[in-house]
Protein backbone atom coordinates (compact mmCIF):
# COMPACT_ATOMS: atom_id res chain seq x y z
CA UNK A 1 0.00 0.00 0.00
CA UNK A 2 2.36 2.44 1.11
CA UNK A 3 4.83 1.49 -2.27
CA UNK A 4 1.79 2.39 -4.24
CA UNK A 5 1.44 5.79 -2.67
CA UNK A 6 5.57 6.36 -2.74
CA UNK A 7 5.07 5.30 -6.72
CA UNK A 8 1.73 7.75 -7.39
CA UNK A 9 3.50 10.45 -5.72
CA UNK A 10 6.74 10.05 -7.72
CA UNK A 11 4.87 9.88 -11.34
CA UNK A 12 2.76 13.04 -10.15
CA UNK A 13 6.11 14.60 -9.92
CA UNK A 14 7.97 13.41 -12.63
CA UNK A 15 4.31 14.78 -15.33
CA UNK A 16 4.84 18.04 -13.37
CA UNK A 17 8.31 18.26 -14.42
CA UNK A 18 7.37 17.24 -18.10
CA UNK A 19 4.73 19.83 -18.47
CA UNK A 20 7.02 22.46 -17.09
CA UNK A 21 10.06 21.80 -19.41
CA UNK A 22 7.79 21.39 -22.18
CA UNK A 23 6.09 24.90 -21.48
CA UNK A 24 9.63 26.06 -21.03
CA UNK A 25 10.47 24.98 -24.77
CA UNK A 26 7.50 26.45 -25.85
CA UNK A 27 8.26 30.01 -24.01
CA UNK A 28 12.08 30.00 -25.09
CA UNK A 29 10.02 29.49 -28.90
CA UNK A 30 7.99 32.12 -28.62
CA UNK A 31 10.98 34.77 -28.15
CA UNK A 32 13.44 33.64 -30.95
CA UNK A 33 13.30 33.04 -34.23
CA UNK A 34 15.59 30.48 -35.77
CA UNK A 35 17.75 32.06 -37.99
CA UNK A 36 16.81 31.96 -41.70
CA UNK A 37 13.42 31.30 -41.05
CA UNK A 38 10.82 34.55 -41.10
CA UNK A 39 8.11 35.48 -38.62
CA UNK A 40 4.93 34.23 -39.70
CA UNK A 41 2.50 36.69 -39.42
CA UNK A 42 -1.22 36.07 -40.03
CA UNK A 43 -3.38 39.17 -40.37
CA UNK A 44 -7.53 39.25 -41.06
CA UNK A 45 -7.76 42.12 -43.39
CA UNK A 46 -5.35 43.82 -46.11
CA UNK A 47 -4.49 47.57 -43.95
CA UNK A 48 -2.91 44.93 -41.22
CA UNK A 49 -1.03 43.11 -44.22
CA UNK A 50 0.45 46.49 -45.54
CA UNK A 51 1.41 47.65 -41.95
CA UNK A 52 3.12 44.34 -40.98
CA UNK A 53 4.77 44.00 -44.70
CA UNK A 54 6.26 47.36 -44.01
CA UNK A 55 7.60 46.86 -40.25
CA UNK A 56 8.42 43.77 -41.08
CA UNK A 57 9.89 43.71 -44.75
CA UNK A 58 11.94 40.32 -45.74
CA UNK A 59 12.17 39.20 -42.45
CA UNK A 60 8.25 38.55 -41.99
CA UNK A 61 6.27 36.40 -44.10
CA UNK A 62 2.26 37.77 -44.11
CA UNK A 63 -0.77 35.70 -44.42
CA UNK A 64 -4.29 37.75 -44.96
CA UNK A 65 -6.97 35.49 -44.28
CA UNK A 66 -9.98 37.84 -45.58
CA UNK A 67 -9.33 36.96 -49.29
CA UNK A 68 -8.82 39.68 -52.41
CA UNK A 69 -12.47 40.84 -52.70
CA UNK A 70 -14.10 40.43 -49.94
CA UNK A 71 -15.36 42.63 -47.22
CA UNK A 72 -14.71 41.67 -43.64
CA UNK A 73 -17.63 42.48 -41.76
CA UNK A 74 -19.58 39.62 -42.82
CA UNK A 75 -16.49 37.11 -43.39
CA UNK A 76 -17.25 33.97 -42.15
CA UNK A 77 -13.56 32.14 -42.12
CA UNK A 78 -13.20 28.71 -43.04
CA UNK A 79 -10.95 25.73 -40.78
CA UNK A 80 -8.01 26.28 -43.13
CA UNK A 81 -8.47 30.52 -41.98
CA UNK A 82 -8.47 29.28 -38.50
CA UNK A 83 -5.52 26.65 -38.83
CA UNK A 84 -3.03 29.00 -40.37
CA UNK A 85 -3.73 31.89 -37.38
CA UNK A 86 -2.85 28.84 -34.69
CA UNK A 87 0.56 28.45 -37.17
CA UNK A 88 1.36 32.00 -37.40
CA UNK A 89 4.21 33.47 -34.46
CA UNK A 90 1.93 36.54 -34.67
CA UNK A 91 -1.45 37.45 -35.29
CA UNK A 92 -2.74 40.91 -35.66
CA UNK A 93 -6.51 41.53 -35.94
CA UNK A 94 -8.50 45.12 -35.98
CA UNK A 95 -11.17 44.29 -33.26
CA UNK A 96 -14.19 46.95 -32.34
CA UNK A 97 -16.31 44.10 -34.43
CA UNK A 98 -14.92 44.35 -37.96
CA UNK A 99 -13.77 40.67 -37.41
CA UNK A 100 -15.42 39.08 -34.90
CA UNK A 101 -14.66 35.27 -35.54
CA UNK A 102 -10.45 36.56 -34.50
CA UNK A 103 -12.04 38.10 -31.61
CA UNK A 104 -13.28 34.49 -30.01
CA UNK A 105 -10.30 32.76 -30.84
CA UNK A 106 -7.94 34.81 -29.70
CA UNK A 107 -7.46 33.74 -26.07
CA UNK A 108 -6.82 30.17 -27.16
CA UNK A 109 -4.57 31.36 -29.79
CA UNK A 110 -2.64 33.33 -26.84
CA UNK A 111 -2.59 30.03 -25.02
CA UNK A 112 -0.37 28.40 -27.90
CA UNK A 113 2.11 30.74 -27.76
CA UNK A 114 0.92 32.76 -30.58
CA UNK A 115 1.97 36.33 -30.36
CA UNK A 116 -1.96 38.46 -30.37
CA UNK A 117 -2.27 41.89 -31.36
CA UNK A 118 -5.46 43.60 -31.46
CA UNK A 119 -5.02 47.34 -32.40
CA UNK A 120 -8.52 48.57 -31.08
CA UNK A 121 -6.60 47.84 -27.87
CA UNK A 122 -4.43 51.15 -29.01
CA UNK A 123 -7.44 53.29 -30.14
CA UNK A 124 -9.34 55.59 -28.54
CA UNK A 125 -12.44 54.04 -30.10
CA UNK A 126 -16.06 55.88 -31.73
CA UNK A 127 -19.02 54.81 -31.23
CA UNK A 128 -21.41 54.60 -34.05
CA UNK A 129 -24.80 55.63 -34.41
CA UNK A 130 -26.60 52.24 -32.72
CA UNK A 131 -23.65 52.82 -29.65
CA UNK A 132 -21.50 50.42 -31.97
CA UNK A 133 -17.97 50.82 -31.18
CA UNK A 134 -16.92 52.32 -35.11
CA UNK A 135 -14.29 49.53 -35.82
CA UNK A 136 -12.92 52.23 -38.91
CA UNK A 137 -9.95 53.71 -37.30
CA UNK A 138 -7.09 52.44 -39.87
CA UNK A 139 -8.25 55.35 -42.11
CA UNK A 140 -7.12 57.69 -39.59
CA UNK A 141 -3.58 58.41 -40.56
CA UNK A 142 -2.35 59.28 -37.43
CA UNK A 143 -3.98 56.01 -35.84
CA UNK A 144 -2.60 54.20 -38.71
CA UNK A 145 0.89 55.34 -36.70
CA UNK A 146 -0.04 54.00 -33.57
CA UNK A 147 -0.94 50.61 -35.08
CA UNK A 148 2.38 50.47 -36.75
CA UNK A 149 3.92 50.97 -33.82
CA UNK A 150 2.11 48.20 -31.97
CA UNK A 151 2.92 45.80 -34.86
CA UNK A 152 6.91 47.02 -34.42
CA UNK A 153 6.57 46.20 -30.25
CA UNK A 154 5.43 42.90 -31.25
CA UNK A 155 7.82 41.99 -33.17
CA UNK A 156 10.24 43.23 -31.39
CA UNK A 157 8.79 41.60 -28.42
CA UNK A 158 8.44 38.40 -30.43
CA UNK A 159 12.20 38.56 -32.56
CA UNK A 160 14.07 40.95 -30.45
CA UNK A 161 18.05 39.82 -32.45
CA UNK A 162 16.26 42.21 -35.62
CA UNK A 163 15.11 44.82 -33.08
CA UNK A 164 17.09 47.58 -35.21
CA UNK A 165 15.80 46.63 -38.65
CA UNK A 166 12.04 46.55 -36.97
CA UNK A 167 12.66 49.82 -35.85
CA UNK A 168 14.07 51.31 -38.87
CA UNK A 169 11.61 49.80 -41.31
CA UNK A 170 8.64 51.09 -39.28
CA UNK A 171 10.68 54.81 -38.99
CA UNK A 172 10.54 54.71 -42.54
CA UNK A 173 6.63 54.13 -43.02
CA UNK A 174 5.82 56.37 -39.77
CA UNK A 175 7.43 58.87 -42.03
CA UNK A 176 5.05 58.63 -44.94
CA UNK A 177 1.97 58.46 -42.67
CA UNK A 178 2.72 61.40 -41.26
CA UNK A 179 3.30 62.93 -44.67
CA UNK A 180 -0.20 61.11 -45.72
CA UNK A 181 -1.70 63.07 -42.37
CA UNK A 182 0.03 66.80 -43.25
CA UNK A 183 -1.55 65.96 -46.99
CA UNK A 184 -4.99 65.70 -45.73
CA UNK A 185 -4.53 68.64 -42.67
CA UNK A 186 -3.47 71.02 -45.89
CA UNK A 187 -5.86 69.46 -48.24
CA UNK A 188 -9.13 69.61 -46.30
CA UNK A 189 -8.44 72.98 -44.22
CA UNK A 190 -10.39 75.39 -46.53
CA UNK A 191 -13.68 74.08 -47.92
CA UNK A 192 -16.54 75.48 -49.13
CA UNK A 193 -18.76 72.58 -47.32
CA UNK A 194 -18.33 70.73 -44.25
CA UNK A 195 -20.85 67.71 -44.67
CA UNK A 196 -20.08 64.59 -46.75
CA UNK A 197 -23.08 61.79 -47.68
CA UNK A 198 -21.68 58.69 -47.71
CA UNK A 199 -23.19 55.01 -48.09
CA UNK A 200 -21.73 53.44 -44.81
CA UNK A 201 -20.27 54.74 -42.24
CA UNK A 202 -16.92 54.22 -42.54
CA UNK A 203 -15.65 57.78 -42.14
CA UNK A 204 -16.05 58.77 -38.74
CA UNK A 205 -12.33 58.91 -37.54
CA UNK A 206 -11.37 61.11 -40.53
CA UNK A 207 -13.97 63.27 -40.26
CA UNK A 208 -13.52 63.87 -36.49
CA UNK A 209 -9.85 64.45 -37.25
CA UNK A 210 -9.65 66.87 -40.27
CA UNK A 211 -13.24 68.37 -38.99
CA UNK A 212 -16.05 67.52 -41.26
CA UNK A 213 -19.66 66.00 -40.49
CA UNK A 214 -20.64 62.66 -42.28
CA UNK A 215 -23.91 61.63 -43.24
CA UNK A 216 -24.54 57.76 -43.62
CA UNK A 217 -27.14 56.22 -45.19
CA UNK A 218 -26.50 52.63 -44.10
CA UNK A 219 -24.52 51.74 -40.67
CA UNK A 220 -21.48 50.53 -39.39
CA UNK A 221 -21.69 47.05 -41.06
CA UNK A 222 -22.47 48.15 -44.85
CA UNK A 223 -25.36 45.55 -45.49
CA UNK A 224 -27.58 47.47 -43.22
CA UNK A 225 -30.62 47.98 -45.21
CA UNK A 226 -31.37 51.76 -45.13
CA UNK A 227 -35.22 52.93 -44.40
CA UNK A 228 -36.90 55.26 -47.00
CA UNK A 229 -37.82 57.26 -44.02
CA UNK A 230 -33.92 57.69 -43.80
CA UNK A 231 -32.97 58.00 -47.26
CA UNK A 232 -35.90 60.95 -47.67
CA UNK A 233 -34.18 62.84 -44.70
CA UNK A 234 -30.60 62.17 -46.51
CA UNK A 235 -32.16 63.46 -49.75
CA UNK A 236 -33.52 66.73 -47.91
CA UNK A 237 -30.22 67.65 -46.43
CA UNK A 238 -28.37 67.31 -49.66
CA UNK A 239 -30.54 69.69 -50.96
CA UNK A 240 -30.91 71.58 -48.20
CA UNK A 241 -27.12 71.84 -47.57
CA UNK A 242 -26.41 72.49 -51.68
CA UNK A 243 -24.21 68.82 -51.54
CA UNK A 244 -23.36 67.98 -54.85
CA UNK A 245 -21.79 64.44 -54.57
CA UNK A 246 -22.87 61.24 -52.99
CA UNK A 247 -19.90 58.63 -51.70
CA UNK A 248 -20.11 55.38 -52.66
CA UNK A 249 -17.59 52.67 -51.78
CA UNK A 250 -15.57 50.17 -53.35
CA UNK A 251 -16.83 46.10 -52.09
CA UNK A 252 -20.14 47.47 -51.62
CA UNK A 253 -23.17 47.91 -53.99
CA UNK A 254 -23.25 51.22 -55.40
CA UNK A 255 -27.24 51.17 -55.68
CA UNK A 256 -28.26 53.11 -52.89
CA UNK A 257 -25.92 55.52 -53.55
CA UNK A 258 -26.53 55.63 -56.75
CA UNK A 259 -30.28 55.83 -55.91
CA UNK A 260 -29.61 59.34 -53.85
CA UNK A 261 -28.02 60.54 -56.47
CA UNK A 262 -30.63 60.16 -58.96
CA UNK A 263 -33.42 61.06 -56.54
CA UNK A 264 -30.98 64.82 -55.51
CA UNK A 265 -29.31 65.76 -59.25
CA UNK A 266 -26.69 65.03 -57.75
CA UNK A 267 -23.24 62.69 -59.10
CA UNK A 268 -21.39 60.25 -57.22
CA UNK A 269 -17.49 59.71 -56.01
CA UNK A 270 -15.57 56.64 -54.78
CA UNK A 271 -14.39 56.48 -51.52
CA UNK A 272 -12.42 53.64 -51.21
CA UNK A 273 -12.47 52.53 -47.21
CA UNK A 274 -9.62 49.97 -47.46
CA UNK A 275 -11.65 47.08 -46.15
CA UNK A 276 -9.99 44.64 -48.42
CA UNK A 277 -7.95 45.13 -52.14
CA UNK A 278 -9.44 43.43 -55.14
CA UNK A 279 -7.26 41.40 -57.06
CA UNK A 280 -6.72 44.13 -60.04
CA UNK A 281 -6.00 46.89 -57.26
CA UNK A 282 -2.93 44.48 -56.12
CA UNK A 283 -2.00 43.82 -60.00
CA UNK A 284 -2.57 47.72 -60.32
CA UNK A 285 0.06 47.81 -57.23
CA UNK A 286 -2.48 49.92 -55.33
CA UNK A 287 -1.48 50.29 -51.39
CA UNK A 288 -3.28 52.20 -47.84
CA UNK A 289 -0.82 54.87 -48.92
CA UNK A 290 -2.11 55.31 -52.28
CA UNK A 291 -5.42 54.50 -51.87
CA UNK A 292 -5.73 56.96 -49.46
CA UNK A 293 -4.66 60.05 -51.58
CA UNK A 294 -7.17 59.47 -53.85
CA UNK A 295 -9.81 59.05 -51.13
CA UNK A 296 -8.11 62.29 -49.91
CA UNK A 297 -8.33 63.68 -53.55
CA UNK A 298 -12.21 63.08 -53.79
CA UNK A 299 -12.55 64.01 -50.30
CA UNK A 300 -11.51 67.33 -51.86
CA UNK A 301 -13.92 67.77 -54.32
CA UNK A 302 -16.74 66.87 -52.75
CA UNK A 303 -16.18 69.27 -49.84
CA UNK A 304 -15.23 71.41 -52.33
CA UNK A 305 -11.77 72.38 -50.80
CA UNK A 306 -10.02 75.68 -51.99
CA UNK A 307 -6.14 75.06 -53.86
ZN1 LIG B 1 -16.69 49.04 -42.89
Amino acid sequence: MKNQALIFILGFFVLIGAAFWLLGERAAEERTVPAGKKLSVAVTFYPLEEFARAVGGDLVSVATIVPAGAEPHEYEPTPQNILSAYRADAFLLNGAGLDPWAEKIRPELAGRGVTVVQMSEGIALLSGSEEERDPHFWLDPVFAQKETEMIRDAFIARDAAHEAVYTENAERYLAALRELDAAYRGGLAQCGLDTIVTSHEAFAYLAKRYGFETLSVSGLSPEAEPSPRRLAEIAQTVRDRGIRYIFFETLVSPKVAETLARETGTQTLVFDPLEGLTDEDRAAGKNYLGIMRDNLDNLRTALECQQ
